[in-house]
């Protein structure tokens, strides 16, 4: 696995190429990766971000395998520009944790457990309080400019806000057959985030792959709010789960261990391993880069 660290000390050494330029913005303590390349020719302008969930570690780690080859791609953007954020939130990854900074979120999580402790009569649901953490401590819940932070400032100010299509990869958290492999769109049927979904999954071959579209609108979220800019935006969750019967790997399974399952309406389903989660990943990335071909 390759540590936050050392990528943010590669990317430290990247320069400036005329024409073509590459930026580097940190955003936080941590620093946040950017990768920027624009050809000054006219053609989309797209924004790939990946690893707003620091738990959903299947499209960071593929994109940060491709090292220095990333950038030798980029330098061929010939249309447009690409910008690729393969890791938003370093902490998270760095913790495995969905939340931008995990021991924020455990502080907060004790501190709620503090407070129903000395209030006993407190009546609201529990559920619901976890849900306002939930919303506090998700990096893809505080997109919405009132709360927005400061990486997601500076990567909607800079990049974001000029582009017209982005391209958001998470992992499908729960068991939920619906959810896996799916790209979503948060705007009505047919118009422009509904036409990028359906335009990639069938230039991409995730058509054949048994992709769906799927509407999906979640508060916060950099989906919503780009909708609410009129940039077109996707949502890509790569599977994280497929039914019990459909075997591992056997080379998968040597290299992490048996899969765990979980369970959805009562139906077993089996957890994919990495590798597994990224099937989809190639396809994703030739279609963004042939936008820039
Ligand atoms: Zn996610």
């Amino acid at each position: 696995m390759i540590k936050v660290q050392e990528v943010q000390e590669w990317s430290e050494g990247l320069t400036i190429v005329t024409r073509w330029r590459i930026d580097h913005v940190v955003g936080s303590a941590a620093g946040v990766e950017v990768l920027h390349a624009d050809s000054s020719m006219p053609g989309p302008r797209t924004v790939l971000i990946a690893g707003q969930h620091g738990d959903e570690a299947a499209g960071p780690l593929w994109l940060l395998a491709l090292g220095q080859q990333l950038v030798e791609l980029l330098l061929k953007v010939r249309v447009g520009a690409l910008t690729v954020v393969r890791c938003a939130n370093p902490e998270g990854f760095a913790a495995g944790r969905r939340w931008i900074k995990p021991d924020r979120y455990m502080a907060s999580v004790q501190l709620q457990r503090q407070r129903l402790a000395a209030n006993p009569e407190e009546t609201r649901d529990p559920r619901t309080l976890d849900n306002e953490l939930r919303l506090i401590h998700d990096m893809n819940r505080r997109w919405a400019a009132a709360d927005r932070g400061v990486v997601e400032m500076a990567l909607w100010d800079k990049f974001i806000s000029n582009a017209t299509q982005v391209v958001d990869l998470h992992v499908a958290d729960t068991p939920d057959p619906a959810e896996q492999a799916t790209l979503r769109y948060a705007g009505s049927y047919c118009a422009h985030a509904h036409a990028l979904a359906e335009t990639i999954r069938e230039q991409s071959g995730l058509a054949q792959a048994g992709w769906r579209t799927l509407w999906s609108r979640p508060v916060g979220s950099l989906l919503v709010v780009c909708e609410e800019a009129g940039i077109a935006a996707v949502g890509v969750e790569l599977p994280g789960y497929c039914p019990v019967d459909v075997p591992a790997p056997e080379w998968a399974v040597e290299l992490y261990g048996p899969p765990s399952h979980g369970e959805w309406q009562g139906v077993q389903q089996r957890k994919l391993l990495l590798p597994e989660q990224q099937r989809a990943m190639p396809k994703i990335w030739q279609w963004i880069l042939s936008q820039h071909a």
